[in-house]
């Protein structure tokens, strides 16, 4: 779905965001933007 992406809040790099913030951040899913999987935005707030 997309590239590799770097998160901002650890600065590695992964393949799935949505997965990553699940596991590494879980403190990101109260997030509005993530809740409601605003893709666009999550990754614009949290990924380079
Ligand atoms: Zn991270």
């Amino acid at each position: 779905m997309f590239e590799k992406a770097k998160c901002k809040l650890c600065r590695n790099y992964v393949r799935f965001a949505l997965r990553h913030l699940k596991q590494k951040h879980p403190e990101a899913l109260y997030d509005r933007d993530v809740a409601k999987l605003n893709m666009s935005k999550v990754m614009e707030k949290y990924f380079d």
